[in-house]
């Protein structure tokens, strides 16, 4: 099995005459002889047949100059892909040439067809006289068929100026058959932190195409993420901070007019598309952009992957002087309670409790962002308050949703979070007022990749408040890590050793399970 994972040394490559031709050609279209792939490759997106590979051409990956985004020409570049069933890349199956737009950063997003079910493919682009690193993937078990396991990592919050992804290359070490990335894939901020490791590359917030490209591309060069994109397929979806800190829709935390936030979420999003391993359908539209979707996994697993950015209703009780997510009681913020207020939007909502009714596997896997279990506050006066920026801002479209859920009988429904930065465990209710109301789902927050956790004591504190929520640990950075079988899902929260130290190593701070057929965390 180890064999399959070997990356290719990124020049020791024969080239075919397809690709020698291809080589020739873009070649005259590189001004220097950087080489084209310093970003590696990534592919996402598993179906049965088909895989989104990516790539983008960049010899100067951080160029400053804003004419030639990573240090190409304005000419599109033809570039050769092959998939190949060897990690030698000998027995080629499939290969192309498609152009590298300038329009889109010359990032390219192959969306290849006709491979087999469940099966073990390499792949690799070639332009300018160079080839890429070699990348892995696994296609998806076929329609309907019996798969006995899945393995899988979900991931979230890569400051990269707050730590080393190391997190990232244990998760690649544990060679998953995919990973999901479900949020603050980048941070568009430069931290003001004392305990910075190392710095955006131009010492500015990110807010136009520009800035964000700049940005992706920083965190790409990352050779930690570099080998988790290589050693498989993701699943991606966003969270806030891959455009601003705690928006929603077109509200910015610092009261923009929403027209013009509108225009520095268009030119986010669209870094965001160039970055990662996903379809044209996925392509921004201005400020619009369809992430959210369904992926299938034989008879094992649906993951519903979806979006609570694009289409939020405006935070509760947003407004000067202080923008973003606040700390409020009933009393000071009833329209928190509102029940009109949505996280997904209605066409999302309806889209998800749609996929609920007709599930097509034994586990249903909301892939999404923010801790859902309630989280009461008790403040210093004993009073209950809220947060309003996660789902917790939102109390009556979570019940919404878990009502869906209990609804469908859509089978094992587990809801897969980040963005809170501290591991957590809960058992998912309609009702959590009641400590006797059943679980109709179960929740695994994973920690951050890097990103400092919230207070431990503080937060502590809170769960006799709580008890749906089985497990609370913000101390400890990295990421989680899921066995999928048909009678059990096993999950280890992984911690790494420090985050200020690039060869960090990793262990397990706790396992868990749930049993098919019955909601709820079970102490592994
Ligand atoms: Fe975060
Ligand atoms: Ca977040």
């Amino acid at each position: 099995m180890m064999i399959r994972r070997t990356l290719m040394t990124r020049r020791s490559v024969l080239l075919g005459t397809a690709a020698a031709l291809t080589a020739s050609r873009s070649r005259l279209l590189f001004a220097g002889t950087e080489y084209p792939f310093p970003f590696g490759v990534a592919s996402g997106n598993p179906t049965p047949d088909g895989i989104v590979l990516w790539t983008r051409l960049a010899p100067d990956p951080l160029s400053p100059d804003p004419e030639r985004p990573g240090g190409m020409p304005p000419d599109a570049v033809p570039v050769c892909w092959e998939i190949a069933a060897d990690p030698g890349m000998k027995r080629l199956v499939k290969s192309g040439t498609e152009n590298a737009e300038a329009a889109h950063a010359h990032s390219l997003h192959i969306e290849c067809s006709g491979l087999e079910a469940g099966h073990d493919y390499w792949y690799r682009f070639i332009a300018g006289g160079a080839a890429s690193p070699t990348g892995f993937f696994r296609t998806a078990p076929a329609k309907g068929s019996t798969a006995k396991k899945l393995h899988f990592g979900f991931v979230s919050c890569a400051h990269y100026e707050l730590g080393y992804f190391s997190a990232y290359r244990h998760l690649a070490d544990e060679a998953p058959d995919l990973v999901l990335f479900l949020g603050d894939y980048i941070y568009e901020y430069v931290s003001k932190s004392p305990r910075k490791v190392r710095m955006h590359s131009d010492g500015v917030d990110a807010a136009d195409l520009r800035t964000y490209r700049n940005r992706y591309a920083q965190y790409r060069t990352d050779a930690d993420l570099q080998r988790l994109h290589a050693t498989a397929p993701c699943l991606m979806t966003w969270d806030d901070h891959e455009v601003q800190n705690d928006y929603s829709d077109r509200w910015s935390q610092t009261f923009d007019d929403p027209q013009t936030f509108l225009a520095r979420r268009a030119a986010a999003y669209r870094a965001y598309w160039e970055h990662m391993p996903l379809p044209r359908s996925a392509m921004p539209r201005g400020p619009d952009a369809t992430i959210y979707g369904r992926h299938d996994f034989g008879d094992l697993a649906s993951f519903l992957v979806v979006d609570n950015r694009q289409y939020r209703s405006r935070l509760a009780c947003d407004g000067p002087p202080k923008g973003g997510g606040k700390q409020v009681t009933d009393e000071a913020c009833p329209e928190r309670l509102e029940p009109q207020r949505s996280v997904y939007g209605a066409a999302q909502e309806a889209w998800l409790y749609d996929q609920f009714r007709h599930p097509s596997g034994r586990w249903t896997l909301l892939a999404q962002q923010q801790l859902m279990a309630e989280l009461k506050e008790r403040l210093g006066d004993g009073k209950i308050s809220h947060w309003t920026e996660d789902w917790n801002g939102f109390p009556a479209a979570r019940r919404r949703l878990l009502q869906a859920v209990a609804d469908s009988g859509t089978p094992n429904p587990v809801v897969l979070g980040g963005d809170i930065h501290s591991f957590w465990a809960s058992d998912l209710k309609i009702d959590f007022d009641d400590p006797k109301a059943p679980t109709v789902a179960t929740e695994f927050v994973g920690t951050s990749v890097t990103s400092p956790g919230p207070p431990y004591g503080r937060f502590s504190r809170w769960l006799p408040d709580n008890p749906h929520i089985q497990f609370f640990d913000s101390r400890r950075r990295g990421y989680a890590s899921a066995k999928l079988r048909p009678d059990r899902m096993e999950v280890a929260f992984r911690a790494i050793s420090d985050v200020t130290q690039p060869d960090a190593n990793v262990s397990t701070l706790q396992h868990f399970a749930v049993e098919a057929g019955r909601p709820g965390i079970l102490s592994g």
